[in-house]
């Protein structure tokens, strides 16, 4: 059974307004899946693959409640240029649409005290219900803003939460927290992800942790009560901008559609789990590759190589210089895997072009890139 609805964003500019569609599949009470594609509205697979898992989810017997969010941001799909969707940042704002996302943990940790036990399900109901209240008490202002508080609202009372998104050029990856690293493993091995980033603050609040961060910030703030993870949130990155194709968006929502079997949304035996391709890596252990100049780049390894420390990535070819000159190699300062790069290889000094996943953490702050 599905019910679609809708939810208008308040207007912008006089004569416009935009709305955010939501399919519900199943019905409430049990548990709860939310699936959301495209938040950065110019990362388009996810669109594709939520059609797909939408085609699957109608005739199948739902145990839980599937809520899909065929496009999560209707602000982003308007911003077009040339003919060309910028989507990644707020043109009025400048900020990213996947930052600046409800802070829940100061207000947990004051409504929290008297209200945490010694049973996990009921602290799991009593902090999703305290969640549900912050959320109800702001008033949202404009349309991004009131973007950003419909898809929390939507998700804030999820057992799990996949946020669709891709890199420009990548192969397939995810990011979730820390603690949910390898409980994420069937998801892993159901989509086979090559790498499994994970971190307990990436910065600026993305939509993923703020779901998935409150629950291991609370457990930490009140020892004496279980806190259970509640909320498996992940972000999956589903290749690069040019990998939409129906084979591919069948492959991942079939595998997406299994993962729920398993966790028991949906009936039927979703068969043996194929084994994992990578283990969980730290955020932290990712090398962001970056162009020492100006130039334009060629590619001396293919994306998914298991890049050697020390390995030339990529030449930058100098455009000024006399054809021949040696040209500048970037090379790879720790081992790991080559899993995304630019898709634009004409580039400017300082500029990040390739992003390898090693295995030791060796930075830390802002995690991620904006
Ligand atoms: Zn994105």
């Amino acid at each position: 059974m599905r019910r679609t609805e809708s939810y208008l964003l308040p207007s912008s500019s006089p004569g416009t307004r935009r709305e955010l569609l939501v399919h519900r599949y199943g019905l409430p009470g049990g548990k709860k899946a939310v699936i959301q594609a495209s938040l950065h509205a110019d990362e388009l697979p996810g669109i594709l693959v939520a059609q797909h898992l939408g085609a699957l989810l109608e005739p199948a017997e739902l145990l839980g409640e599937v809520v899909l969010v065929p496009y999560a941001n209707p602000i982003g799909l308007s911003q077009v240029q040339g003919g060309n969707i910028l989507g990644r940042y707020d043109n009025n704002s400048q900020e990213n649409f996947n930052r600046r996302f409800v802070d829940f943990i100061p207000a947990l940790k004051e409504r929290l005290p008297g209200r945490l036990g010694a049973d996990a399900i009921v602290n799991v109901r009593r902090m999703r219900e305290e969640m549900i209240k912050i959320l109800e008490e702001k008033a949202p202002i404009g349309e991004l803003e009131s973007l950003r508080w419909w898809l929390l609202r939507l998700s804030v009372d999820a057992d799990i939460v996949l946020d669709l998104h891709c890199d420009f050029a990548a192969v397939l990856h995810m990011y979730c927290g820390t603690p949910l690293g390898w409980e994420g493993s069937d998801l892993a091995a159901e989509l086979g992800v090559l790498a499994n980033l994970v971190a307990e603050e990436s910065g600026g609040n993305p939509f993923d942790e703020a779901l998935g961060a409150p629950w291991w910030a609370i457990a930490r703030h009140f020892p004496t009560f279980p806190v259970p993870p509640a909320c498996f949130s992940a972000t999956i990155e589903l290749r690069g901008e040019a990998d939409v194709s129906d084979s591919l968006a069948e492959q991942d929502a079939a595998a997406i559609f299994r993962f729920l079997q398993r966790r028991g949304l949906i009936a039927g035996d979703p068969g043996p789990l194929p084994s994992l391709r990578c283990e969980p890596s730290p955020l932290e252990g990712v090398q962001m590759l970056r162009s020492p100049a100006t130039g334009l780049l060629t590619w001396k390894l293919p994306l998914g190589a298991q890049v050697r420390a020390g390995e030339v990535v990529a030449e930058l070819v100098d455009p000024t210089a006399t054809p021949g000159q040696p040209r500048l190699s970037l090379r790879a300062d720790l081992a790991g895997l080559l899993f995304g790069r630019v898709r634009q290889q004409m580039v400017r000094p300082g500029q990040i072009v390739a992003k390898i996943a090693g295995t030791y953490a060796f930075r830390s702050g802002h995690l991620l890139t904006d």
